[in-house]
């Protein structure tokens, strides 16, 4: 066997040059090991930070090939790679978390079935591969569920709300089957669990984070989490739960609601950083990113203690970017940019950081006016 622990002067291939990427090629070379990116496209926000990179399709069995050759160990930040490109990648190197987890992750109905094999609560859901299907998870769910892609749905893409039986009379005639349709939630809030486990099964939990959405696009994110102590002890249990529970080595965002009877309900799992782990960048000593590198090398799991509160901000489309120059401005805020040249509508940009000393976050009606320009509309509605 192989030994699990690599030591620094190695290389990490990550699988994806994006934001999430970026940040973890940084924490590598943090730790002194090389980052090795695989992208489609040369000038992605990864390539900036990397020690190098293999330019080829997710799909091209030869890039992979080509890819795994420079590496010593994969991770991903980009998760649809094909089941036969994971198996190319697991016949070459060790990778983690492991293709059958990501197979898990990209796929509605593969994760829901799952969760549900595992005993976690999530919403109550039908597969629906047909309009007959459609008709009948609709009656089962009483006109009051989200339709979504099984596969490639991220940031609220490719998802369709029916709130009435009305609603179901406007619906496309041809929706994008396979989909799952998913009894809505009325949630209180939304909260995640970042967890990193090792090679040696051990585990480490960041404070529970509750998490605020625009359009479908995350907008901001609170640590800790406004939910009392018992419930964040069980958001963490059942986060390492799912993780033991998939045999994950590596980190994994999980996604929860708090519905509104007090239950909590996973929504969905991501084997990677995640956007609502970025707060841990200024809060924590270890961040989720450091987390992340640790783990896939084989590095002990610091026990990742937050010594601030923090609020993120999603940088979202030109219009959040304008307020880089009042950010910049700001003591007790950190701004991070991807280096993205196109300022898109809907499109993340970076993130701002913004810490308090701890147990200062102010409670929801005080959060807007600290936040100032950066306070989102929705926070004076909640
Ligand atoms: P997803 O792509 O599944 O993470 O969904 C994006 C966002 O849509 C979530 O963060 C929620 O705000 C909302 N959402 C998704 N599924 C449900 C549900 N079953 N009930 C209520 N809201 C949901």
């Amino acid at each position: 066997m192989t030994d699990p622990v690599l030591r620094p002067g190695s290389t990490v291939g990550i699988v994806g040059g994006g934001q999430l990427g970026r940040m973890s090629a940084v924490a590598a070379a943090r730790l002194g090991f090389h980052a090795h990116i695989l992208t489609p496209q040369a000038d992605c926000p990864a390539a900036e930070v990397a020690h190098s990179l293999t330019v080829g399709a997710y799909d091209d069995d030869e890039a992979l090939r080509r890819f795994a050759d420079c590496v010593d160990v994969i991770t991903f930040e980009f998760e649809n790679v094909s089941a036969a490109g994971l198996k190319t990648l697991e016949s070459l190197k060790p990778v983690r978390p492991s293709g059958s987890i990501l197979a898990v992750s990209q796929d509605r109905i593969a994760e829901k079935s799952r969760l549900d094999a595992m005993g976690v609560a999530i919403a109550p859901w039908r597969s629906v591969a047909s309009p007959a299907d459609l008709a009948m998870a609709l009656e089962a769910l009483d006109y009051r569920c989200i339709l979504k892609t099984t596969r490639f749905g991220y940031d609220g893409k490719g998802q369709f709300r029916v709130s009435a039986r009305e609603d179901a009379a406007a619906l496309e005639a041809d929706l994008p089957y396979p989909m799952v349709a998913e009894g809505i939630v009325d949630f209180e809030r939304e909260v995640s669990v970042m967890i990193a486990r090792g090679v040696h099964g051990d585990v480490q939990c960041f404070d529970v984070t509750e998490n605020r959405h625009r359009d479908g696009i995350l907008d901001i994110s609170l640590a800790p989490a406004h939910i009392m102590p018992e419930l964040a002890d069980h958001a963490r249990q059942l986060a390492v739960s799912i993780a033991e529970g998939l045999d994950m080595v590596g980190l994994m965002g999980v996604e929860m609601f708090v519905a509104a009877d007090g239950r909590l309900l996973v929504n969905e799992i991501a084997p990677r950083p995640h956007n609502s782990g970025h707060w841990t960048m200024n809060a924590c000593l270890v961040d989720q990113f450091e987390m992340h590198i640790r783990a896939v090398v084989g590095l002990p799991l610091l026990p990742p203690i937050r010594h601030s509160d923090a609020v993120m901000k999603n940088l979202i489309g030109p219009q959040d970017m304008a307020l880089c120059d009042t950010i910049l401005k700001t003591p007790g805020q950190a701004l991070h940019l991807y280096g993205k040249a196109d300022a898109r509508p809907g499109r993340k940009m970076g993130h701002v950081n913004m810490i308090f000393p701890k147990g200062a976050l102010p409670g929801p009606f005080g959060l807007a006016d600290a936040l100032g320009v950066l306070a989102p509309a929705s926070l004076s509605s909640k």
